[in-house]
């Protein structure tokens, strides 16, 4: 039996507490909310996420501690560190959280990003925005995700108002990038250093959110994945990497750019709990208790379809041939991520045909 801590109680947490009670790893997710979905499986500790008290806590019936969400105060996970084993370690947390520490280690080990410049005032956005041009897109270094935290600079005119509403806070511009596509990378590493990558998943985002992902992506000639995974290699030994991260790409051609990375299990591979020999969960908790990895390849063709806000009848999507659904146990409101529904098949026609009844239920149940 080993024993995980976890920061954070959502529903990565739940899956993970899920996936680890067949290999007998208990998990203790630490959230300040009673209503945390993943407490409603696993033991849980109530607490803030910088609470020493708390922390102390879940260190005492942990062997090591990880986390599911990337804005973990990192002065609390470093403090934790000097009790207990993190991964992954505090640096990739503190990297993921600057969206300038990103690029720069993109940069580093060879991933091309769209154009941009550091932000800490006015003078300078509009200096870069001479340099980059318009279209771009103003984002907070800190604490923006799914789209909040950014503003789109469409004429360098609007540079001040783009500046105030994004709070005047340090940011990055990044030119806009006419992608075909927006694909991901999720891969594992060992403390050995063994490396897994999961084969790359098309995303299709609406209003900030991912609503889609296809897995593997359709038409990636061989070099192009082989590039995506040589480089996530880099990227997580650069950081000495212990466990499961995500790379958000957008496609153009066969040229990848790097977005931004999340230091832990990620939508984008939720397709692998029944799509992939090894699902993202169970690699993450065996990474972080030192068993060997296990296989990422895809089994078939997946899709996996974000249940945003409210839920389809249950009946009717385990009517659809090859249709899973996951719940999390959430109570509705707007834009809030209450499930998903993965579709796996063994062609990708068949995958389309599955996929379109699951978006007929959705779409009529999605309201925002
Ligand atoms: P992010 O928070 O950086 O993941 O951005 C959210 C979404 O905004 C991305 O998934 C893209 O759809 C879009 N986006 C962000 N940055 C850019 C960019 N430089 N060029 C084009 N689209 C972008």
């Amino acid at each position: 039996m080993s024993r995980v801590g976890i920061v954070g109680g959502g529903q990565l947490a739940r899956m993970l507490a899920l996936a680890g009670a067949p290999l007998d790893i208990r998990c203790t997710v630490l959230d300040p909310s009673p209503d945390a979905c993943a407490t409603q499986v696993t033991s849980s500790i109530l607490g803030a996420y910088d609470d020493p008290t708390a922390l102390a806590t879940l260190a005492g019936v942990s062997d090591v501690v990880t986390y599911e969400f990337e804005n973990v105060p990192v002065g609390a996970v470093r403090s934790l560190e000097r009790t207990i084993r993190v991964a992954p370690s505090p640096d990739a947390l503190e990297t993921s959280q600057d969206r300038l520490a990103e690029k720069a280690l993109f940069e580093r080990v060879g991933l091309p990003t769209a154009a941009f410049a550091q932000v800490d005032s006015l003078d300078d956005l509009v200096t870069a925005l001479q340099r980059i041009g318009t279209p771009a897109v103003l984002k907070t270094r800190r604490l923006g995700y799914d789209g909040k935290g950014q503003a789109i600079v469409n004429d360098p005119v609007l540079a001040e108002d783009a500046w105030r509403s994004v709070g005047e806070v340090p940011s990055i511009i990044e030119g806009l990038v006419d992608f075909d596509r927006e694909v991901s990378i999720v891969a594992v590493r060992g403390e050995d250093g063994d490396t897994r990558v999961y084969p790359l998943s098309h995303n299709e985002h609406r209003g900030g959110i991912l609503r889609v992902t296809r897995a593997p992506a359709s038409g990636v000639e061989p070099a192009t994945r082989e590039a995506a995974e040589r480089l996530v290699g880099s990227v997580m030994a650069d950081l000495g990497y212990i466990g499961v991260i995500a790379i958000e790409l957008f496609q153009v051609g066969e040229r990848l750019l790097g977005n931004e990375l999340a230091p832990r299990v990620h939508n984008s591979a939720h397709w692998t709990i029944e799509g992939a020999e090894t699902s993202q969960f169970e690699n993450h908790l065996r990474a972080v208790t030192r068993l060997p990895l296990g296989s990422t390849e895809a089994l078939g063709h997946s899709a996996m379809v974000n249940l945003i806000g409210s839920i389809p009848d249950p009946a009717s999507v385990a009517a659809i041939p090859g249709a899973h659904l996951h719940l999390y146990g959430k109570q509705p409101r707007p834009r809030r991520k209450l499930g998903h529904v993965t579709v796996r098949a063994d062609d990708e026609p068949m995958l389309e045909r599955a996929l379109l009844q699951v978006e007929g239920l959705v779409d009529e149940t999605n309201h925002e």
